[in-house]
Protein backbone atom coordinates (compact mmCIF):
# COMPACT_ATOMS: atom_id res chain seq x y z
CA UNK A 1 0.00 0.00 0.00
CA UNK A 2 1.43 3.26 -0.74
CA UNK A 3 0.03 6.02 1.01
CA UNK A 4 -3.46 6.80 3.49
CA UNK A 5 -3.85 9.76 1.89
CA UNK A 6 -3.87 8.27 -2.00
CA UNK A 7 -6.02 5.46 -0.73
CA UNK A 8 -8.47 7.95 1.06
CA UNK A 9 -9.01 9.52 -2.21
CA UNK A 10 -9.24 6.94 -4.16
CA UNK A 11 -12.08 5.40 -2.26
CA UNK A 12 -13.76 8.77 -1.97
CA UNK A 13 -14.23 8.50 -5.79
CA UNK A 14 -15.04 4.90 -6.00
CA UNK A 15 -18.16 6.04 -3.20
CA UNK A 16 -19.36 8.70 -5.90
CA UNK A 17 -19.41 6.73 -8.54
CA UNK A 18 -21.17 3.83 -6.60
CA UNK A 19 -23.67 6.36 -5.04
CA UNK A 20 -24.04 7.66 -8.84
CA UNK A 21 -24.83 4.40 -10.54
CA UNK A 22 -27.06 3.28 -7.17
CA UNK A 23 -28.74 6.83 -8.53
CA UNK A 24 -28.17 7.81 -4.85
CA UNK A 25 -27.38 11.72 -3.97
CA UNK A 26 -23.86 12.28 -3.74
CA UNK A 27 -22.09 12.43 -0.09
CA UNK A 28 -25.07 9.99 0.91
CA UNK A 29 -22.76 7.83 1.97
CA UNK A 30 -20.58 8.45 4.71
CA UNK A 31 -17.15 6.91 5.00
CA UNK A 32 -16.22 5.39 8.63
CA UNK A 33 -12.30 4.52 8.40
CA UNK A 34 -11.62 1.30 10.49
CA UNK A 35 -8.71 1.37 12.29
CA UNK A 36 -8.23 -1.43 14.45
CA UNK A 37 -4.28 -3.06 15.21
CA UNK A 38 -3.55 0.68 13.14
CA UNK A 39 -1.17 2.71 14.93
CA UNK A 40 -2.14 6.59 15.98
CA UNK A 41 0.47 7.39 13.25
CA UNK A 42 -2.07 6.10 10.67
CA UNK A 43 -4.26 7.82 12.09
CA UNK A 44 -3.11 10.75 12.26
CA UNK A 45 -1.89 10.42 8.68
CA UNK A 46 -5.24 9.97 7.57
CA UNK A 47 -6.62 12.53 9.99
CA UNK A 48 -4.56 14.99 7.90
CA UNK A 49 -5.90 13.75 4.55
CA UNK A 50 -9.91 14.81 5.99
CA UNK A 51 -10.80 11.77 7.64
CA UNK A 52 -12.67 12.62 10.89
CA UNK A 53 -14.62 9.86 11.53
CA UNK A 54 -12.51 6.54 12.54
CA UNK A 55 -14.34 2.66 13.58
CA UNK A 56 -12.30 0.49 16.60
CA UNK A 57 -13.33 -3.03 17.53
CA UNK A 58 -10.93 -3.33 20.75
CA UNK A 59 -11.60 -0.83 23.57
CA UNK A 60 -8.37 -1.35 25.40
CA UNK A 61 -6.33 -0.20 22.08
CA UNK A 62 -9.40 2.13 20.95
CA UNK A 63 -8.82 4.00 24.74
CA UNK A 64 -5.08 4.22 24.08
CA UNK A 65 -5.77 6.18 20.61
CA UNK A 66 -8.16 8.30 21.70
CA UNK A 67 -6.10 9.29 24.63
CA UNK A 68 -2.76 9.88 22.26
CA UNK A 69 -5.11 11.85 19.49
CA UNK A 70 -7.09 14.06 21.98
CA UNK A 71 -5.84 16.99 20.64
CA UNK A 72 -7.72 16.15 17.03
CA UNK A 73 -11.63 16.25 17.05
CA UNK A 74 -12.02 12.89 15.98
CA UNK A 75 -15.50 11.19 15.77
CA UNK A 76 -15.43 7.64 17.31
CA UNK A 77 -17.41 5.40 16.42
CA UNK A 78 -17.10 1.46 18.37
CA UNK A 79 -17.78 -1.29 15.98
CA UNK A 80 -16.57 -4.47 17.97
CA UNK A 81 -18.40 -6.93 20.23
CA UNK A 82 -19.22 -5.29 23.29
CA UNK A 83 -19.85 -7.50 26.68
CA UNK A 84 -21.34 -5.40 29.47
CA UNK A 85 -18.73 -4.70 31.63
CA UNK A 86 -16.93 -2.77 29.36
CA UNK A 87 -19.90 -0.33 28.58
CA UNK A 88 -18.82 2.28 30.88
CA UNK A 89 -15.64 3.77 28.97
CA UNK A 90 -17.51 3.23 25.49
CA UNK A 91 -20.18 5.37 26.56
CA UNK A 92 -17.56 7.68 28.26
CA UNK A 93 -15.30 8.08 24.88
CA UNK A 94 -17.23 7.46 21.60
CA UNK A 95 -20.03 9.23 19.37
CA UNK A 96 -21.42 6.28 17.99
CA UNK A 97 -21.82 1.92 18.87
CA UNK A 98 -22.60 0.19 15.87
CA UNK A 99 -22.75 -3.43 17.93
CA UNK A 100 -25.57 -3.31 20.48
CA UNK A 101 -27.42 -6.44 20.30
CA UNK A 102 -29.04 -6.96 23.02
CA UNK A 103 -31.11 -4.48 25.82
CA UNK A 104 -28.45 -4.93 28.81
CA UNK A 105 -25.90 -3.29 26.72
CA UNK A 106 -28.55 -0.21 25.72
CA UNK A 107 -29.61 0.16 29.33
CA UNK A 108 -26.04 0.57 30.70
CA UNK A 109 -24.99 2.72 27.89
CA UNK A 110 -27.59 5.23 28.64
CA UNK A 111 -26.94 4.87 32.43
CA UNK A 112 -23.30 5.89 31.90
CA UNK A 113 -23.38 8.39 28.89
CA UNK A 114 -22.02 11.57 31.26
CA UNK A 115 -24.13 13.92 30.85
CA UNK A 116 -22.21 16.63 29.42
CA UNK A 117 -22.07 14.69 26.24
CA UNK A 118 -24.73 14.08 23.42
CA UNK A 119 -27.15 11.18 23.57
CA UNK A 120 -24.76 8.34 22.45
CA UNK A 121 -25.61 7.04 18.16
CA UNK A 122 -26.71 3.68 18.68
CA UNK A 123 -26.66 0.60 15.76
CA UNK A 124 -28.58 -2.63 16.65
CA UNK A 125 -26.17 -5.02 14.95
CA UNK A 126 -28.33 -8.01 13.32
CA UNK A 127 -27.13 -11.40 12.73
CA UNK A 128 -28.40 -11.03 9.03
CA UNK A 129 -26.84 -14.37 7.52
CA UNK A 130 -27.78 -16.40 10.70
CA UNK A 131 -25.22 -17.38 11.96
CA UNK A 132 -25.05 -20.50 14.52
CA UNK A 133 -22.43 -18.97 17.50
CA UNK A 134 -22.13 -15.01 15.86
CA UNK A 135 -22.74 -11.56 18.16
CA UNK A 136 -25.75 -9.98 16.44
CA UNK A 137 -29.79 -9.88 17.45
CA UNK A 138 -31.77 -12.21 15.43
CA UNK A 139 -33.39 -10.55 12.60
CA UNK A 140 -37.24 -11.28 13.72
CA UNK A 141 -36.00 -9.84 17.49
CA UNK A 142 -34.82 -6.26 16.30
CA UNK A 143 -38.47 -4.71 16.55
CA UNK A 144 -38.67 -5.97 20.05
CA UNK A 145 -35.38 -5.09 20.77
CA UNK A 146 -36.12 -1.40 19.47
CA UNK A 147 -39.14 -0.96 20.94
CA UNK A 148 -37.29 -1.30 24.00
CA UNK A 149 -34.02 0.51 23.76
CA UNK A 150 -36.16 3.53 21.82
CA UNK A 151 -37.27 5.37 25.25
CA UNK A 152 -33.59 4.85 26.97
CA UNK A 153 -32.64 8.77 28.15
CA UNK A 154 -29.36 9.59 26.55
CA UNK A 155 -28.87 7.22 23.72
CA UNK A 156 -30.28 7.54 19.95
CA UNK A 157 -31.68 4.61 17.92
CA UNK A 158 -30.16 5.24 14.20
CA UNK A 159 -29.97 2.01 12.59
CA UNK A 160 -28.94 -1.21 11.60
CA UNK A 161 -25.77 -2.54 11.18
CA UNK A 162 -24.40 -6.21 10.21
CA UNK A 163 -21.60 -8.18 8.93
CA UNK A 164 -22.93 -10.63 6.94
CA UNK A 165 -21.24 -14.30 6.09
CA UNK A 166 -17.99 -14.28 4.18
CA UNK A 167 -19.05 -15.80 0.51
CA UNK A 168 -17.60 -16.51 -2.61
CA UNK A 169 -21.29 -15.83 -4.14
CA UNK A 170 -21.83 -12.09 -5.20
CA UNK A 171 -25.94 -13.16 -5.19
CA UNK A 172 -26.05 -14.77 -1.79
CA UNK A 173 -24.01 -11.05 -0.85
CA UNK A 174 -26.25 -9.21 -2.10
CA UNK A 175 -29.13 -10.57 -0.85
CA UNK A 176 -27.63 -10.54 2.61
CA UNK A 177 -27.28 -6.77 2.36
CA UNK A 178 -30.72 -6.23 0.69
CA UNK A 179 -32.63 -8.10 3.82
CA UNK A 180 -30.99 -5.53 6.27
CA UNK A 181 -32.18 -2.77 4.25
CA UNK A 182 -35.49 -4.08 4.38
CA UNK A 183 -35.25 -4.80 7.72
CA UNK A 184 -34.86 -1.13 7.96
CA UNK A 185 -37.50 -0.25 5.68
CA UNK A 186 -39.96 -2.00 7.86
CA UNK A 187 -38.53 -0.57 11.16
CA UNK A 188 -38.68 3.17 9.60
CA UNK A 189 -42.68 3.58 10.44
CA UNK A 190 -42.33 3.49 13.91
CA UNK A 191 -38.94 4.50 14.05
CA UNK A 192 -38.34 7.56 11.98
CA UNK A 193 -35.25 8.70 13.51
CA UNK A 194 -33.58 5.16 12.48
CA UNK A 195 -32.10 6.75 9.13
CA UNK A 196 -28.46 4.47 9.06
CA UNK A 197 -27.28 0.99 7.35
CA UNK A 198 -23.96 0.29 8.51
CA UNK A 199 -22.78 -1.99 5.70
CA UNK A 200 -20.01 -2.60 3.49
CA UNK A 201 -16.56 -3.51 4.05
CA UNK A 202 -13.46 -3.11 1.63
CA UNK A 203 -14.24 -6.16 -0.31
CA UNK A 204 -17.89 -5.64 -0.99
CA UNK A 205 -18.57 -1.60 -0.43
CA UNK A 206 -20.11 -0.97 -3.99
CA UNK A 207 -22.80 -3.48 -3.62
CA UNK A 208 -23.27 -2.46 -0.13
CA UNK A 209 -23.96 1.35 -1.48
CA UNK A 210 -26.12 -0.37 -4.14
CA UNK A 211 -28.08 -1.78 -1.57
CA UNK A 212 -28.59 1.46 0.29
CA UNK A 213 -25.86 1.22 3.25
CA UNK A 214 -25.58 4.90 4.77
CA UNK A 215 -22.19 4.11 6.30
CA UNK A 216 -19.48 1.75 4.96
CA UNK A 217 -16.72 0.61 7.47
CA UNK A 218 -13.03 0.80 5.49
CA UNK A 219 -10.13 -0.96 6.88
CA UNK A 220 -7.74 -2.36 4.73
CA UNK A 221 -8.27 -0.27 1.67
CA UNK A 222 -7.30 2.70 3.72
CA UNK A 223 -4.19 1.07 6.05
CA UNK A 224 -3.47 -1.97 3.87
CA UNK A 225 -3.64 -5.41 5.20
CA UNK A 226 -3.24 -5.58 9.33
CA UNK A 227 -0.81 -7.36 11.52
CA UNK A 228 -2.43 -10.61 13.34
CA UNK A 229 -2.83 -9.17 16.44
C1 LIG B 1 -12.36 -5.02 10.50
C2 LIG B 1 -13.76 -4.59 10.30
C3 LIG B 1 -14.13 -3.84 9.17
C4 LIG B 1 -13.19 -3.47 8.04
O1 LIG B 1 -12.86 -4.55 7.25
P1 LIG B 1 -11.91 -4.37 5.96
O2 LIG B 1 -12.16 -5.60 5.18
O3 LIG B 1 -10.51 -4.26 6.46
O4 LIG B 1 -12.34 -3.14 5.24
C5 LIG B 1 -15.46 -3.44 9.09
N1 LIG B 1 -16.36 -3.74 10.05
C6 LIG B 1 -16.03 -4.44 11.14
C7 LIG B 1 -17.08 -4.72 12.17
C8 LIG B 1 -14.73 -4.89 11.29
O5 LIG B 1 -14.43 -5.61 12.39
Amino acid sequence: MQNIADNLGKIHLQIRAAEANAHRAAGSVTLLAVSKTQPASALREAYAAGQTAFGENYLQEALEKIESLSDLKILWHFIGPLQSNKTRKVAENFAWVHSVDRLKLAERLSEQRPGHLPPLQICLQVNISQEQSKSGCAPESVIELARAIQPLPNITLRGLMAIPQATNNPQEQQQAFHALAELLKSLQNEFPEMDTLSMGMSGDMEMAIAEGATIVRIGTAIFGARQPR
